[in-house]
C-alpha cells in the first residue's frame, strides 16, 4: 500500500508540467528542436516549483508517504531539473543578452544550490563514505553550520525568480498571453504556498511551555513541553520541529526530535547533546515558550501495518531509544516486543526503570536488552529467535551510519526489506 502511494507521488510529480507543456505545444510556432529544448526547459522550472513545495513539508504527505521519501523526491527533482536546464542552456540561443545572463545565472546559482545540498543535507554522499561524513562533520563545525547550509538551499527560490524573469523577456515565450498567465499561475500559486507555510501558518502551529529539563547520563536531556491544548494527531514515535521562543541563550532555530513517550498533552524528549543548540539546552528555563511543527512520522502506522502477532523489535541507539520507548509505552502490553538499546557509557542507561516498569507491567510480551557498545552479529543471532527473523517487524534508530550498518547486518540474517523501518537522526 505504502508502495503504491509512493509510486502516485512520482507519478504526480512527472505530471505536474503536463499543462504548461500541453499549452506550450498548442500555442507556440517554433521550429521542433527549439521546441523540445523549451519543453525541458518548462520541465524543469516545475520541477524546482514543485521541490519548493515540498521543502515546505506537507504533513499530510508525511503521514501518506514518509518525510524521507518527500526529502529524496525533492532531491531527485532537483537533480533532474539541473540536467534538463543544463541541455537546455548549452544546445539553444537567444540574441536577448539580459535573458542570457538570467539563464546563466539560474543555472550557475542551481549548481551551487545542488552541490550544497548532496553533500551537507543529503546523505547521498555521505552515507556511502567514511572520510566523506567526517569531512563533512568537521566543515560544519568550522563553516557550514547545518541551519546555514538549510538557508543557503533556499537559494532555489532566487533560481526560480531568475528564471521566472528570463522567460518574461523572451519574446519566444512571452508573445504568448495565454501560456504566460499559465505560467505565473504555476509560480505564483506555488510561491504563496510556501510563504505560507514559512510565514503564516507557524501562528497556527502547537504551542507549548517548556515544564522540565533535566540531565540524563553525561550528555543528555529530557525535556518536557506541556501543549495549550492536547493534540489528538500525536503518534507513538512522532517526532516534531521544536523551537525555543524568546530565549537569548538557545537560538529559534527548529530542531527536529521525536516524542519519547505517549502522551498527547505533555510531551518529553530525549536530546543528546553535541552540537551549538543542543549543548545550550542546559540554560533553558522552566515556562520558556515553544513552537512544535508536527506531528510528523510513520512509525504507528508501520507498526499497525504489521499482524498483531509479529513481534516488534525495537533497535535504538543512544538518543535513538527516544520514539521507540514510545512505541514501546503504548503497545508494551498488546504486543511482544524486544527493545535493544546500545549506549556508549554505562550512564547512558538512562531509561533503566522505565524500561523495568514497562517489563513488569507487560505481562511477559515484553523484553529488553541493553549493550555498552553496539551490537554485533553474534549478539543478535544470540537474541533474536528465527522465528522472530522470519516474522518480526523491525524498527532501527540513530545515526545515520549505524542505522544503515544494523540494517545490512538485519538484511543478511534474512529480514526482508518490508519489514525493517528506520529513522536517522544525523
Ligand atoms: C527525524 C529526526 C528525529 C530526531 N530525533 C532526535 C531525538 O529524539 N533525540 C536527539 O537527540 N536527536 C534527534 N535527532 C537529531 C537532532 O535533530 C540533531 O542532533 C540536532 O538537530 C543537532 O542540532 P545542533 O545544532 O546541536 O547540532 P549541529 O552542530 O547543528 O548539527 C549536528 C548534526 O545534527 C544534524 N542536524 C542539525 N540540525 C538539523 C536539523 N534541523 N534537521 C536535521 N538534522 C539536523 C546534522 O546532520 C548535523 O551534522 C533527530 C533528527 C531527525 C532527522
Amino acid at each position: 500500500m505504502n508502495a503504491l502511494r509512493t509510486v502516485a507521488l512520482w507519478a504526480a510529480a512527472v505530471a505536474f508540467p503536463m499543462p504548461l507543456m500541453l499549452v506550450y505545444e498548442a500555442v507556440a510556432t517554433e521550429p521542433v528542436n527549439l521546441m523540445q529544448l523549451v519543453q525541458f526547459a518548462l520541465i524543469a522550472y516545475c520541477w524546482w516549483l514543485l521541490a519548493i513545495l515540498l521543502s515546505a513539508r506537507p504533513r499530510w504527505l508525511d503521514r501518506l508517504v514518509g518525510l524521507p521519501q518527500v526529502y529524496r523526491l525533492h532531491g531527485v527533482l532537483g537533480l533532474g531539473a539541473l540536467v534538463l536546464a543544463f541541455i537546455h542552456h548549452q544546445d539553444s540561443y537567444t540574441s536577448n543578452g539580459l535573458a542570457h545572463t538570467l539563464g546563466d545565472w539560474g543555472l550557475y546559482l542551481s549548481i551551487a544550490a545542488l552541490c550544497l545540498a548532496v553533500f551537507f543535507l543529503s546523505g547521498w554522499l555521505v552515507d556511502r563514505s567514511r572520510a566523506l561524513l567526517r569531512a563533512r562533520r568537521f566543515l560544519e563545525r568550522v563553516v557550514f553550520r547545518h541551519q546555514l547550509s538549510i538557508w543557503l538551499h533556499r537559494l532555489n527560490i532566487v533560481v526560480v525568480l531568475l528564471i521566472w524573469l528570463h522567460a518574461h523577456v523572451l519574446t519566444r515565450m512571452n508573445q504568448y498571453a495565454g501560456f504566460m498567465i499559465l505560467f505565473d499561475l504555476y509560480t505564483v500559486v506555488v510561491l504563496a504556498i510556501y510563504a505560507w507555510k514559512k510565514w503564516v501558518a507557524p501562528g497556527t502551529q502547537l504551542q507549548g511551555t517548556v515544564v522540565g529539563n533535566e540531565a540524563r547520563g553525561a550528555s543528555t536531556r529530557r525535556l518536557s513541553v506541556e501543549l495549550d491544548r492536547p493534540d489528538p494527531a500525536v503518534r507513538p514515535g512522532d517526532f516534531f520541529f521544536l523551537s525555543l521562543e524568546g530565549t537569548t541563550a538557545v537560538g529559534r532555530e527548529r530542531h527536529p526530535f521525536s516524542v519519547t513517550d505517549d502522551g498527547q498533552k505533555i510531551l518529553a524528549f530525549t536530546i543528546r547533546q553535541h552540537g551549538d543548540w543542543t549543548n545550550r539546552l542546559g540554560e533553558v528555563e522552566h515556562g520558556t515558550r515553544t513552537r512544535l511543527e508536527g506531528p510528523f512520522g510513520r512509525f504507528d502506522a508501520a507498526v499497525a501495518a504489521h499482524s498483531a502477532e509479529a513481534p516488534l523489535v525495537l533497535l535504538g541507539m543512544g538518543a535513538g531509544v527516544a520514539p521507540l520507548l514510545s512505541l514501546a509505552a503504548a503497545h508494551h502490553t498488546s504486543r511482544r516486543i524486544h527493545l535493544l538499546w546500545s549506549v556508549r557509557t554505562p550512564e547512558d542507561l538512562y531509561y533503566r526503570d522505565a524500561l523495568d516498569e514497562y517489563v513488569a507491567a507487560s505481562g511477559g510480551r515484553t523484553k529488553v536488552t541493553t549493550s555498552v557498545g553496539r551490537f554485533r552479529r553474534e549478539d543478535l543471532e544470540h537474541e533474536l529467535t528465527d522465528e522472530v527473523l522470519r516474522t518480526g517487524a523491525f524498527f532501527i534508530v540513530g545515526p545515520s551510519p549505524a542505522v544503515l550498518a544494523n540494517q545490512r547486518l538485519l538484511r543478511r540474517m534474512g529480514v526482508t526489506r518490508g519489514r525493517i523501518h528506520q529513522e536517522r537522526l544525523m
